[in-house]
């Protein structure tokens, strides 16, 4: 977080046609005192709505027709005279108004059916970005460009996304292309080049008239498939609302991939107890506290997610909540200005392969985001193109297959003497079992004959771990480790797999005896475990899968060299930050735990405190002074070498000590 505002509102106003009254009831000094007294400091507001509907005058059909004032403009002028910035919406994927107008404008798939909701349901359709719709999309920008002129402090786009499109456009910019409608891949990667084509062109029109503008386009998650188009962005929004969708572990993946791209972000999450448009839905103030804390923790700004009743009155309870902790927010804002992460992992996405779907965690992802969490390590998601020899260590996760180019770049990583933890697939060419990867401590034979088999922790990665088989519930694969590998667990076999010619009692096979060969094996800079272990950890949640991998990293970054060593719980999230123009590092410990309560989303009602929280951090010497901010409390510290210590006597939520030279 450094220029962009930190405490925003993104004030959805989706709202019907059939609705009569809009914004009757609107003031404009109440609208801006409400968000002043709240601490909010930008709100995003409306220009067109997903029902198409426009919100201001217009030279357009689509102005609601109940609209009885110049909305958006009145809003501008009320949040402006309070210094307050208002970036403004325009809704590109949906457009209700256009999809009946235009039919034939509307996404079709392969069987010829529109995308989007079907006649009997109520919802949105997909307008095709590949469609004439695109230059109304423009038109309707430069006008709002043209009218609100230097008041425009940024646009936001949403639903920024193409399905495969096979509507009538789509088929013969296929064929011209050179690709094959008949193939989902190359729809796929016409849909993306769609969407890239369009981010592009808006920001063309944005920037001819108005070059320095806030451009956002959103489509609910972001990783490396950004990288396109980022030229088109001032900055990004995660939209990340946990309780809608995304989880509590989409957000700080997604951000610990953003964070390295090179522009400021925000995380997004919402103030309802479900999702969008959840009229009447709060959430309670712990998971709004844990949401925004995190973000500032992940170096990002805070963005609420609400929507504006259709009389245009903001709902008091909703900024009596979000002004809660946005003045808590507002107390933290000097300790996370510019605050960059110092991390000691890098983890390869494992969206280099698998794009995911939007608002879905991969779960491999969610995997490794567990782990390392969990055990308090400090960390980025990467990409390859991004600076790997930074990181003391580089996780490949289960399904990372390389081509030359890439294992090019790990290999340079290795030699040049950096590790590697490397699961399953990873590392692999695009097919087959032969690794890409110089001085693997294994080679893959094929599939593990058995399945559920057990691991076996051998003594270097034993501590901690139960003295026994442990199974594991998904298929590995069968290796044989390289002669100077060193083998970390050993594979035993069950009496034989359960089919219907052979099975034992109500789940999977006891165990039998040795299989003969290792599941875990290490050399000098590689640790290569042969199952999906990330995922698996993530899908069957067995702590002893935690345990054996994060006890091989741990031959690869000893305790002493890791940054932040502590006894907090595992419930704990814990990160470490460094602000250049002071001089000084920032340690945030959040504990909140996000419980399920109902059977969809995980809710947060009460802040359990910590107490005697104990923290080693790997310091440069003359960084001794530790103060609990912003309260100003000082902790006695004991320096040893790189280690200075110290013990938190109370956490309560977030906790921020800043660490510098001096008072
Ligand atoms: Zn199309």
């Amino acid at each position: 977080m450094g220029l962009l505002r930190g405490r925003q509102i993104h004030l959805d106003f989706h709202t019907s046609e059939q609705i009569t009254g809009i914004a009757k009831d609107f003031d404009g000094e109440e609208f801006a005192r409400t968000l002043l007294a709240a601490g909010v400091n930008s709100i995003t507001c409306f220009s067109k709505c997903h029902h198409g509907m426009i919100y201001h005058d217009t030279k357009f059909e689509a102005r609601h027709p109940y609209l009885e004032r110049n909305l958006l403009k009145e809003q501008i002028e009320a949040c402006h005279r309070y210094g307050i910035r208002i970036p403004i919406y325009i809704s590109v994927g949906f457009d209700e108004f256009m999809a009946a107008k235009h039919p034939e404008w509307i996404c079709v798939d392969c069987e010829g059916k529109h995308i989007g909701a079907g006649p009997l349901q109520a919802g949105w359709h997909n307008l095709c970005l590949n469609s004439p719709y695109v230059d109304y999309i423009c038109a309707q920008t430069e006008e709002v460009l043209d009218m609100f002129g230097d008041e425009v402090d940024g646009l936001f786009f949403d639903i920024v996304s193409q399905e495969e499109c096979c509507c009538r456009n789509c088929m013969k910019s296929m064929m011209s292309a050179g690709l094959n409608p008949e193939s989902s891949e190359d729809r796929n990667k016409f849909a993306a080049r769609v969407v890239v084509s369009f981010k592009e062109r808006i920001a063309d029109v944005i920037r001819a008239k108005n070059p320095k503008c806030g451009i956002f386009s959103n489509a609910g998650h972001i990783g490396p498939a950004i990288k396109s188009s980022l030229s088109s962005y001032s900055h990004l929004e995660l939209e990340s609302l946990p309780s809608g969708g995304w989880g509590y572990e989409h957000f700080p993946v997604s951000a610990r991939y953003a964070r390295n791209l090179g522009l400021e972000f925000l995380g997004q999450t919402g103030k309802f107890h479900k999702s969008w448009a959840d009229f009447g839905g709060f959430k309670t103030q712990a998971a709004l506290e844990y949401e925004c804390f995190t973000a500032l923790a992940l170096g990002g700004g805070c963005e609420v997610g609400d929507q504006l009743h259709p009389s245009g009155r903001l709902t008091k309870a909703t900024y009596k909540l979000i002004g809660d902790v946005y003045k808590q927010v507002e107390q933290k804002e000097p300790w996370c200005r510019d605050a960059r992460p110092r991390t000691e992992i890098g983890v390869v996405t494992p969206e280099l392969v698998n794009p995911g779907v939007p608002r879905q965690m991969c779960p491999i992802a969610a995997g490794v985001f567990r782990m390392l969490n969990e055990l308090h390590y400090q960390y980025d998601f990467i990409d390859l193109e991004m600076d790997l020899p930074k990181y003391k260590v580089v996780i490949l996760p289960d399904i990372l297959r390389l081509n030359a180019q890439q294992a090019s770049v790990l290999n340079d990583y290795v030699h040049g003497g950096g590790k590697l933890v490397v699961s399953y697939e990873s590392g692999m060419s695009g097919n087959g079992h032969e690794f890409l990867i110089d001085n693997m401590p294994a080679k893959v034979k094929g599939d593990a004959p058995f399945s559920p088999d057990f691991l076996v922790a051998e003594a270097p990665i034993a501590d901690g771990i139960p003295e026994s088989e442990h199974v594991m519930y998904e298929r590995g694969f069968e290796i044989e480790p390289s002669a100077s590998a060193k083998s970390l667990a050993s594979v035993w076999k069950p009496y034989f797999n359960r089919d219907f010619k052979h099975y034992c009692s109500h789940f999977h096979t006891p165990v039998e005896g040795p299989a003969g060969y290792p599941g875990i094996v290490m050399n000098d800079n590689i640790v290569y475990a042969a199952y999906p272990i990330f995922g698996m950890y993530k899908r069957h949640g067995a702590r002893v899968y935690r345990d054996m991998l994060m006890n091989a990293l741990k031959l690869l970054l000893p305790d002493e060299k890791k940054l932040v060593v502590t006894n907090a719980p595992t419930t704990a999230d814990i990160t470490l930050n460094y602000q250049p123009a002071e001089d000084r590092y920032v340690l945030h410990i959040l504990h909140y735990i996000p419980e399920r309560r109902y059977s969809h989303a995980d809710t947060i009602e009460d802040i359990l405190p910590i107490y005697r929280v104990a923290v080693d951090l790997n310091l440069p010497k003359g960084y001794d002074i530790a103060r609990i901010v912003p309260d100003g409390e000082t902790i006695i510290t004991t320096r040893l070498g790189d280690k200075l210590s110290f013990v938190v006597p109370k956490i309560e939520g977030h906790c921020m000590l800043e660490i510098s030279k001096t008072y």
